[in-house]
């Protein structure tokens, strides 16, 4: 068999500053890497362009330069490789499993609704099934100015993460078929991350736990288009003070005020390691004593933890940050 060489991503969205948490989740999948052998390439998630250019360009090449975080081969930008995108459009077309999905979001609820008894609190409606269009002119690609859906045929998609365990999802009934190209002309966030995957031989995702159930999507679309489903290592997130996910929008936070303030590369590798549970306590680290702290069992323990107390950026650590 021939030997196909192991590659991680790092693939951020650059919709707003980075912030503590993705040091986190990028500093861990870079130890990862580095341990490993594994290449590890950069990928610009900036498909909205609107919200890339209201977030004003942060560079963040420059901000993961600072953290010791280096990649290899060329960067790749998602806004650039339409052209892909529209070649696995195709290729899911001639497959009969891509359609024209002109539904507003109230028919889509309305229809859901019609199909079960309505209970408080239910999680998102999943598209149904009996809006897949009848005639079969419908099943194709036509790429403007209507969204397009992937068939998701029911049934367990079973992932075995080797930091979260082993996971069953079902998007069939958890989703419905999902929308993998919107009318804007644009694929959607799963195509095109399974896409570039594909493209850049990634055989190991690294990545916060809140994408986990899009690993069984992803998983779909893969095989569909051809591939096997990579690795997954979906890390548990980091928590803002007040006990929610962190948002790029929290600008306080982000890791080039915080870098303004005093913060160095050191002591945000110190304060990962205490946070993932490889160090007692924070003590600034280099980026080689980083790499040589974190193995997947640190990693498994860390993620059993933090379903019951998740890591959170507090005052006090933000403060040790600083360094005053
Ligand atoms: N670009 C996505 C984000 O920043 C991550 C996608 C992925 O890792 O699959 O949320």
């Amino acid at each position: 068999m021939e030997h196909v060489p192991a590659c991680s991503r790092i693939a951020p969205s650059p919709t707003g500053p980075l912030h503590l948490g993705n040091a986190c989740t990028f500093l861990v999948n870079w130890a990862l890497a580095r341990r490993h052998g594994w290449r590890l390439v950069l990928r610009i998630e900036d498909l909205d362009r609107e919200r890339t250019r209201a977030a004003g360009d942060a560079d963040v090449e420059e901000l993961l330069g600072w953290l010791g975080i280096d990649h290899d081969g060329p960067v790749i930008r998602q806004s650039a490789r339409l052209p892909a995108y529209e070649a696995a459009m195709e290729r899911l077309a001639a497959q009969g499993l891509v359609y024209e999905s002109p539904h507003s979001r109230a028919e889509v609820r309305e229809a859901a609704q019609a199909l079960s008894a309505p209970h408080a609190g239910d999680a998102p409606t999943p598209f149904p099934a009996t809006l897949r269009p009848e005639e079969r002119a419908a099943w194709r690609f036509v790429r403007h100015d209507v969204n397009h859906r992937m068939q998701m045929d029911p049934g367990v998609e079973r992932i075995a993460d080797e930091v979260a365990g082993a996971h069953s999802f079902d998007p069939a009934a958890s989703d419905g078929d999902c929308i993998v190209w919107t009318k804007a002309g644009h694929p959607a966030y799963q195509l095109a991350v399974t896409v570039d995957d594909l493209a850049q031989g990634v055989t190991d995702v690294v990545r916060g736990d809140d994408l986990l159930p899009s690993a069984a999507i992803q998983a779909r679309i893969h095989r569909a288009l051809g591939g096997t489903p990579p690795r997954w290592w979906h890390l548990p997130l980091v928590l803002d003070a007040g006990g929610a996910r962190m948002a790029k929008r929290r600008g306080s936070r982000s890791l080039a005020s915080l870098r303004e303030a005093g913060a160095t590369a050191d002591r945000i590798r110190g304060l990962v390691l205490a946070w993932i549970g490889a160090r007692e306590a924070p003590a600034p680290a280099g980026a080689s004593e980083f790499r040589d702290a974190v193995d997947v069992n640190i990693l498994r323990a860390w993620h059993e933890r933090s379903r019951r107390t998740p890591v959170v950026a507090d005052d006090a650590s933000l403060t040790w940050l600083r360094g005053r």
